[in-house]
């Protein structure tokens, strides 16, 4: 079996005053996510995608955010980590395909650093990474501005 495939999904509460990380950028908002680490749920949910596609267990099995050594991290460092362990398991990304889901702000002005910040923490080439980003046309907790999501599906090849 040369490829495989993972799912990951991610979901944080918004809070004013917060900063908003997105893919390792430092978005302008008003309001920011809410967690354990910097909270950057689209990171979160490509960690959860890869660690999938090698039935490696998720990010919470890896780093608990019961632990202080994860208390406000930089979640590119997260990443940087699940690419380490999928490189030891001879794994290397074929390519990440990922959604945001928020009211605002705008994501679209940020889409080309996020692209980049993923591929240097990654190292693949910013071809093989895809960031979209859509509303929840106003319903439910992402509709009220309560939350943010993130889905990533990784492709992964036998190294
Ligand atoms: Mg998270």
């Amino acid at each position: 079996m040369k490829y495989r495939i993972g799912q990951g999904f991610d979901v944080h509460k918004l809070k004013k005053g917060r900063d908003l990380y997105l893919g390792g950028i430092l978005i302008d908002s008003p309001h920011g996510a809410v967690g354990h680490s910097d909270a950057d749920v689209l990171i979160h949910a490509i960690c959860d995608s890869l660690l999938g596609a090698a039935a490696l267990g998720d990010i919470g099995t890896h780093f608990p955010d019961s632990s202080p050594e994860f208390k406000n991290i930089d979640s590119k460092i997260l990443l940087s980590r699940v690419v380490e362990l999928l490189k030891m398991n001879h794994y290397r990304i074929s390519n990440i395909d990922s959604t945001l889901i928020l009211e605002s702000p705008k994501i679209m002005p940020y889409i080309g650093a996020i692209k980049k910040s993923l591929s240097q923490v990654m190292g693949i080439k910013e071809e093989f990474i895809s960031v979209k980003a859509t509303t929840n046309e106003r319903m439910g907790y992402v509709g009220r501005g309560e939350g943010i999501c993130a889905h990533a599906v990784a492709l992964i090849k036998v190294a």
